[in-house]
């Protein structure tokens, strides 16, 4: 069977993100057919999705503005695997403190925008996350932390706050899987994903 993955494709890394799910899919032995979502009508048929990074608050307006959010929640009810990285997990969440961003509530997780500061802005780190063998290469763009996880898992924290957290079908992680030639987060969360 082959697996429809969708990437929101309304600003960011799509490409990146559709390399990483392809490497992924072929360490599970899983075929993907990947599709760039920029208007509505295309995630109905997805079987995973993924929301990359890029400014929140852009991101946030056009998926309402394309009528895109409606069915990402539509998505996730349906216990369908999301994958929402660094601005993406800032859509996702609750509450980000910020009312520039249309957060989508799909995650009971507030996060907190720009969160290691300008001197930081942009890093990279071996990160430990909870069901990887070896640590991660997070690649951190002036990225947010979770500020509160609520409900969710912490999956990995870094200077002692939550960067990855999983809740049911999602996945969403304040770095950026998609710039580094591993793609062991994007089989975390499509392919060792108990919601699939
Ligand atoms: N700083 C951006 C925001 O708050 C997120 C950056 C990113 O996705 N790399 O929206």
């Amino acid at each position: 069977m082959t697996l429809t993955t969708g990437v929101i494709g309304v600003q960011g890394d799509v490409a990146e993100h559709a390399a990483a799910i392809t490497r992924a899919a072929r360490a599970h032995d899983e075929r993907v057919d990947v599709r760039e979502i920029r208007r509505s009508g295309i995630v109905p048929d997805c079987d995973l999705l993924s929301m990359p990074g890029g400014e929140s608050t852009t991101i946030s307006r056009l998926l309402r503005r394309e009528a895109i959010a409606p069915e990402i929640r539509a998505h996730v009810g349906a216990g369908k695997p999301l994958l929402a990285t660094c601005a993406g997990l800032i859509v996702a969440a609750a509450d980000a403190g910020d009312e520039r961003v249309e957060n989508l509530g799909l995650l009971d997780v507030t996060v907190e925008r720009n969160a290691f500061g300008r001197q930081r802005d942009s890093f990279e780190a071996p990160l430990d996350v909870a069901g990887l063998d070896d640590p991660f290469p997070a690649v951190f763009i002036r990225a947010p932390v979770v500020a509160d996880a609520g409900s969710s898992d912490v999956l990995a924290t870094w200077d002692g706050r939550p960067v990855a957290v999983r809740d049911g079908p999602i996945v969403g992680t304040a770095f950026h899987p998609e710039l580094t030639e591993d793609s062991r987060i994007h089989g975390l969360a499509f392919f060792e994903n108990e919601a699939i």
